[in-house]
């Protein structure tokens, strides 16, 4: 059986492991921290200690989940942190498809661990050599979907409970765009109506995730929407890009722009959208596509970075100024 696709050798690990150690990518999104916070509450159930370690800060619409289920912050913990990878006898890796998305500090204690590892994940181009096994679909419309397959594999009743539910749900809900890319399948929507069976309520996780902004967030978006949106409609592309001091005015936190990208999509005749933000003396870049237009292999040539067809990031450490012109370069030249 092809390794990435073995979940009986991975139901085995966990069964001869007590202690299990989570991880997640940067960053970590609502797939992130819903795949992890799930997966942590089933294992549980199954008698396991888990820890769930993220590289990083993660942003404040996914706290309703956090106060729940315990979670170590690699960058703020690390001590915590390496305790609990020691006494592990297995490592999940979640949401990623190389060790290198957890950050320099955090990829090279991973790297160091010989603990054996698992993949759950739907990025393009896994790092194979890292891993025993694991559940690796790149068709999957988010990784909580694939972790709620994987929990299905233990047969095991009541696993799920309503909290659980909610975590894979707002994985799904938000690494789908609310159900509206194309990665959302029929099977998708049959696994949310099983959550919903299991006690899942949709309004309420909806309205924790998206009715959470603060009033610099929404500002913050206006602000983006009415002056800093560039479009090239010749090239059928979009740009924003933000600076720190701009970031700054608006108070910004950790993934008050998250979702921004998506908005140039929206105009008709526009099919590349990137963003552009100051962060840490680096540029961080997101790309959105629609169709066949491929930016993960753009932001993989060109940024250094990666993700799937229609979503991917990347970075460059120039100034913002020359980021945005290699940008508008290295577009005409792949795109035009
Ligand atoms: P976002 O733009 O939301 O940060 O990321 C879009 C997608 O691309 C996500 O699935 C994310 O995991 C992936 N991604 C973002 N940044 C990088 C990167 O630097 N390298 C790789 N390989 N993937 C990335
Ligand atoms: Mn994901």
């Amino acid at each position: 059986m092809e390794k990435l696709r073995n979940t009986s050798k991975m139901v085995e690990a966990v069964h001869q492991s007590e202690c299990i150690f989570i991880t997640t990518h940067k960053s970590p999104d609502g797939d992130a921290i819903g795949s992890s916070l799930a997966l942590k509450s089933a294992l549980q159930k199954l008698g396991k200690k888990v820890t769930v370690v993220v590289p990083d800060a993660f942003p404040d619409f996914l706290n309703w989940m956090v106060e729940k289920e315990e979670l170590l912050q690699f960058d703020t913990q690390e001590e915590e942190s390496m305790q609990a990878l020691e006494k592990a006898e297995l490592v999940f890796s979640l949401d990623y498809n190389t060790i290198s998305r957890v950050g320099k500090d955090f990829e090279a204690v991973l790297r160091n661990d010989s603990t054996p590892k698992l993949i759950i994940d739907h990025h393009r181009l896994p790092e194979e050599e890292v891993f025993v096994a694991g559940l690796h679909d790149i068709e999957a419309s988010s990784t909580a979907q694939l972790v709620y397959d994987f929990i299905q594999c233990f047969e095991t009743e009541d696993l799920i409970d309503p909290f659980t539910a909610s975590c894979l749900y707002a994985g799904i809900v938000t690494d789908t765009g609310s159900f509206r890319f194309r990665s959302t399948t029929a099977k998708t929507h049959r696994v949310v109506a099983d959550l919903m069976d299991l006690g899942l309520d949709t309004g309420e996780v909806y309205n924790n995730i998206f009715d959470s902004n603060s009033a610099d967030r929404i500002k913050l978006l206006g602000y983006v929407l009415g002056e800093k949106l560039t479009v090239f409609p010749e090239l059928e592309l979009a740009h924003i890009a933000l600076s720190k001091e701009e970031l700054n005015r608006f108070n910004y936190k950790s993934g008050d722009t998250e979702g921004v990208v998506n908005y140039p999509l929206s105009i008709k005749g526009v099919n590349v959208s990137c963003i552009m933000k100051e962060n840490g003396g680096i540029i961080r870049m997101s790309f959105r596509s629609k169709g066949d237009i491929d930016v993960n292999t753009f932001a993989r040539t060109y940024f250094n970075g990666g993700g799937h067809l229609n979503a991917a990031g990347g970075m460059s450490e120039d100034s913002l100024e020359e980021t945005v012109q290699r940008f508008e370069k290295s577009a005409k030249e792949y795109f035009g």
